[in-house]
């Protein structure tokens, strides 16, 4: 684990430019350009082999980039030995000492660096991930969960600039995860430090980060707040990872004043000109499910937007909270429509005949040329 060579002075963003990393002939990060906020809570989100962790490590200074910089405020760390740096990581699998016990596990990174009176500090950190009652304990006797909080405090305790964690929760079950999701975002805001978080698990992203920056094959295909990724994507790929889309092609027809109207399947529909990603020729216009209302042929839609008719219910399933239903449109393509279970209506049979509509302000439009498919099976 890397030590941290000065405190934080707390000013002090994260700036990758042009960061490339080859191996042999692949390119695994291309060229990537970055800035981390100081105390931001920032996640790279991008499915299995997009070179996040890559990215990471280079961070981290497990490996040195192939050309590009890393910066911490002015101080270049590019080339800096990874004990250097005052960045620290968490890793999936913990790395804990087993044969120490909580609060030795946690003291180590001070009592290496000399500084003699840790019990302060160790009691503050174990107080923070809420183990004071476990100090005593080894590795061996705390579940998974309980391990991660001692990993964190372990490196939270060297006050790192930048604290990276790679996957920190991959290893815990999905109800302990969503417990420590919130819990890492209360230790982040605690302390106020600098968190860089890699993850391919869209929702993990989505509750933690303040930012997250949307990875594939080597580059950022976006960035942005949780809201703005999911409301409006620039491309197919985060559309399609990033929750669920529906993207029908049209024909752009055209500014008209701060929307761009859109021939979808012989029906003019509007999109915001700030959601709205090409200008002309085709393009997807897309639009979430849970964005789409359904209603039977001839049954007035509660909030009618953009309607389009001739569809019919393919298939429907129940999951509680919403019914998802799937439905097939006059030009053969199916859209996913979910919708809350209010109570406020009966559900849609398959075989019924139905219209679908929208409001214009949740619709999306994106260039023809981009893969409708991206990032489905990743996501
Ligand atoms: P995962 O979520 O699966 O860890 P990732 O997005 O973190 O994926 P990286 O581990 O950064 O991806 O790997 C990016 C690409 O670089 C992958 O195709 C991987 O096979 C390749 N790669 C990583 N390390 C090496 C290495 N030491 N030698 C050769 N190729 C490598």
């Amino acid at each position: 684990m890397a030590e941290v060579a000065e405190p934080s002075d707390g000013s002090r963003p994260l700036r990758l430019t042009a960061l490339t990393k080859e191996f042999s002939a692949f390119t695994a990060v291309d060229s990537l350009d970055l800035e981390v906020p100081q105390g931001s809570f920032f996640a790279l989100l991008g499915p299995s082999g997009c070179g996040k962790t890559t990215t990471l490590r280079m961070v981290a200074g497990l490996e040195t980039p192939t050309s590009g910089t890393i910066h911490l405020g002015d101080r270049d760390i590019t080339y800096d030995k990874p004990y250097r740096r005052p960045v620290n990581t968490v890793f999936q699998n913990y790395a804990l000492f087993p044969h120490l016990d909580i609060s030795r596990n946690v003291a180590f990174g001070l009592q290496r660096r000399g500084v003699k009176d840790v019990k302060q500090q160790v009691a503050d950190m174990l107080d923070l991930v809420e183990l004071s009652s476990q100090a005593h304990k080894k590795p061996a006797q705390m579940s998974g969960g309980q391990q991660q909080r001692v990993a964190l405090a372990r490196a939270l305790i060297n006050k790192p600039d930048v604290l990276l964690l790679d996957e920190p929760l991959g290893a815990l079950d999905l109800k302990l995860r969503r417990g420590m999701q919130i819990e890492l975002k209360r230790i982040q805001t605690e302390v106020g430090l600098t968190f860089v978080h890699v993850t391919h698990d869209q929702e993990e992203a989505m509750t933690m980060a303040d930012t997250i920056a949307v990875m594939n094959h080597g580059v950022i295909e976006q960035m942005g707040s949780p809201a703005d990724l999911y409301e409006n994507p620039r491309t197919t790929f985060v559309a399609n990872f990033l929750g669920q889309s529906n993207l029908i092609e049209g024909e752009i027809k055209g500014r008209e004043g701060d929307r761009v109207v859109v021939d979808v399947q012989g029906a003019l529909a509007s999109v915001p000109g700030d959601r709205s990603h090409a200008e002309s020729g085709r393009g997807w216009l897309g639009i979430r499910p849970e964005k789409v209302l359904i209603a039977e042929t001839g049954e007035r839609l509660d909030a009618p937007g953009e309607v389009i008719t001739g569809g019919h219910v393919t298939d429907v399933s129940f999951v509680g909270v919403s019914t998802q239903y799937m439905v097939r449109m006059p030009w053969g393509q199916t859209l996913m429509v979910f919708e809350q279970n209010t109570g406020a209506r009966r559900m849609l049979a398959v075989g019924t005949k139905v219209d679908v509509s929208w409001r214009p302000e949740h619709a999306f439009l994106l260039d023809a040329s981009q893969d409708a498919h991206a990032g489905i099976e990743e996501g």
